[in-house]
């Protein structure tokens, strides 16, 4: 029996650190099960895991990857689960016990250990997680699409389906589109039946934008945003920013906001501390509020929309894993529209 296999292993920070070798195959604890891993988008975190990693608690040497599909390899008897079944893997082995998993919002747990951060993760031919991470999906589904669910649209489904959900007919502006989950808010702004404006430094990503159905996009290197987008929304802002890109848009996405209207962000790629503008905030009574991740049950619901096609997450492309730092520095350039994903042959 094997008991070894390929995996991305981070050894010592910095893109040389990455090494896909041999090594040991995960033995599922108890209550866990295996999955042989097919595919496993790439995500902003997995370079800052590569490079720097602080604040997150974690022991080198750790296999990389923080998403991934595949097929059940192992499973404990009475899971539910059965050997050669697709699934895809809620990433983050929650507590089950916290106030917060017990009220269903499993990303606030206390005690949650993410893949490819604060265990072995996706970029890998095995990956062992608790055996209700594991989303089954029909025999038909692509896995590579799979692989690349969990991040951007659970991501994405929260942003705009949670606290305070974009509703039909309201305006949204989503920034910087082309990374993974901008592309999958753009996918489920859409489909909430909402109009959507996007940004971004290139008119190619802009054009990819239109096409999938965006109404109007910004080119914010050679126009300002908000002025744009007052002239777009007839002078009063749009209902909802949708944001991941952090200090450099942070001033143009409050200035684009209407009256009441809602900021959401889930990342901060540009930098974490841009200026509040408080006079603002509560003159126009605004609402800015964070998002990260999303519960299981919001999983169950982007899981069942995948399994019936009504939510097709878009790959810009796929690498495999012997090419995974090839991967990274891809993804380091930021010229994806859509997801990066690795795939294990
Ligand atoms: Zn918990």
């Amino acid at each position: 029996m094997t008991t070894s296999m390929q995996a991305a292993v981070l050894e010592t920070r910095g893109r040389h650190g990455l090494r896909v070798r041999d090594f040991p195959r995960p033995v599922p604890a108890a209550g866990e099960a295996l999955l042989r891993v097919h595919a496993a988008g790439l995500n902003r975190v997995d370079l800052y895991m590569r490079d720097n990693g602080q604040g997150i608690t974690h022991a080198l040497p750790i296999v990389q990857g923080v998403e991934a599909a595949g097929v059940v390899a192992e499973a404990p008897a009475g899971s539910g689960l059965r050997v050669g079944q697709k699934a895809v893997l809620y990433s983050n082995a929650v507590c089950g016990h916290c106030r917060f998993c017990r009220a269903g919002d499993q990303p606030l747990c206390l005690r949650a250990d993410i893949m490819g951060e604060h265990r072995h993760g996706g970029f890998a031919e095995h990956v062992a997680m608790p055996v209700h991470c594991f989303f089954p999906l029909p025999d038909d589904a692509d896995l590579v699409g799979a692989g690349a669910l969990m991040t951007g649209h659970l991501t994405a489904w929260r942003m705009v389906f949670g606290k305070r959900a974009l509703r039909a007919g309201e305006t949204v502006l989503i920034v910087g589109i082309g990374s993974g989950v901008a592309v999958a808010c753009l996918q489920l702004a859409l489909m909430a039946g909402a109009r959507a404006i996007v940004t971004s430094s290139s008119d190619t990503k802009i054009a990819r934008a239109l096409e999938l159905g965006a109404s109007a996009g910004v080119n914010y290197r050679r126009e300002k945003v908000s002025a744009r987008v007052l002239e777009l929304t007839g002078g009063e802002g749009v209902d909802m920013v949708l944001e991941s890109s952090g200090q450099d848009s942070w001033s143009e996405s409050l200035k684009s906001l209407r009256r009441g209207g809602r900021l959401v962000t889930c990342g901060a790629t540009t930098g974490s501390n841009p200026g509040a503008d408080l006079q603002r905030m509560f003159i126009r009574q605004l609402e800015v509020y964070g998002s990260t991740g999303g519960s299981f049950e919001e999983f169950r619901q982007v899981v069942a929309l995948f399994a019936r096609g009504a939510i097709k997450p878009v790959i810009d492309r796929g690498f495999p894993l012997a090419r995974v730092t090839e991967a990274m520095d891809a993804l380091g350039r930021s010229e994806q529209f859509g997801k990066l994903v690795v795939t294990v042959p």
